[in-house]
């Protein structure tokens, strides 16, 4: 039997090869949870009063963050959580996911508010998919969903007058992240992307915070699994189509054979992310002043939003 290496007592349940430790259970529990606490202090994710819209899939990566936060925003006090879902419309994947968020959303006693594209805009992702290969346009249905999917969640926050929108991104998807931005040589996109983004006084665009940035991906689902959090396991039909599964395979060929990897990208990125923070406090408010969509009226960092583009290419 391997040992825990920290309270050298139990048995060990995980081996985490990048610090070389074996951890029972209740230590790798413990673990995680300091370590969506370490990401709220070193970033200042949240605060007493915060209202939270948290965005939910059903995926083991949202339900571990809005377990953890329950938990958490419980100890801090006088924060309320508001999980958000988003049906993208993808037949014999969300729906199945929905469920889960649902027996989550029940079991921690929260409501869950679900938005869907097809209230939106009377089109399921599964129909612009269709009517994207009709039109032969190039778009991934990933940057589809994500654009879409970002609008609504943004809606939906300040519909329910959230002043935070929390984000299940996990560690691997920051290394993905900051890499594709490398080899898409789109730095200027580094500068808004972060555990926390958006600013407070901003009322068209809900900050947002990304409390598992710390935490890797197959750490998100061990302790799903072992707080018996319901998630749902399928895979989405489109995600062949995406660019970040090729980063995705990857950087776990590499986190294989050189154990760290994954943290040593996050490390990087954090580092060049604070030099790339202290560079632009010398920009005036106006120039971080967003734009309204001229179509829709929302947040957009130009006359027409992406979401209006893609829509105005689909119709
Ligand atoms: Fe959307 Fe792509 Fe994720 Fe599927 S894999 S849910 S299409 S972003
Ligand atoms: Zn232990
Ligand atoms: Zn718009």
């Amino acid at each position: 039997m391997v040992v825990c290496s920290r309270c050298s007592r139990r048995k060990a349940v995980m081996e985490q090869r990048y610090s070389a430790l074996s951890l029972c259970k209740n230590c790798f529990l413990e673990l995680f949870e300091k370590r969506v606490k370490k990401a709220n202090r070193d970033f200042g994710l949240l605060r007493r009063g915060d209202r939270i819209a948290v965005a939910v899939s059903g995926g083991k990566d949202s339900a571990a963050m809005l377990y953890s936060l329950n938990g958490l925003s419980k100890k801090i006090g006088e924060i309320e959580l508001m999980p958000v879902l988003v049906d993208e419309g993808i037949v014999g994947y969300r729906n199945l996911a929905m469920e889960k968020a649902g027996e989550l959303c029940e079991l921690l006693d929260l409501s869950l508010e679900v938005r869907s594209f097809k209230k939106e805009w009377g089109l399921s992702l599964d129909e612009m998919i269709k009517k994207r290969n009709e039109k032969e346009l190039k778009e991934g249905a990933c940057t589809y969903c994500g654009v879409f999917r970002k609008w609504v969640l943004n809606k939906a926050a300040r519909e329910l007058e959230a002043n935070k929108v929390a984000i299940g991104h996990n560690a691997d998807d920051f290394a993905q992240t900051f890499l594709m931005n490398l080899m898409r040589n789109e730095p200027e996109r580094l500068k808004r992307f972060g555990p926390l983004s958006g600013i407070e006084e901003q009322e068209l665009f809900v900050r947002r915070i990304k409390p598992l940035i710390y935490c890797l991906e197959k750490e998100c689902a061990l302790y799903a699994e072992l707080k018996g959090i319901p998630y749902y396991v399928g895979e989405c039909p489109y995600s062949g189509e995406a660019f970040r599964g090729i980063v995705k395979n990857f950087l776990n060929e590499a986190e294989n054979k050189y154990p760290g990897v994954k943290y040593n990208i996050l490390s990087s990125f954090l580092s060049i992310k604070k030099e790339l923070s202290a560079g632009n406090k010398s920009e005036s408010s106006e120039k971080r002043k967003p734009l309204i969509c001229e179509k829709c009226g929302h947040h957009s960092s130009s006359k027409i939003c992406k979401a209006c583009e893609f829509l105005e290419d689909l119709a």
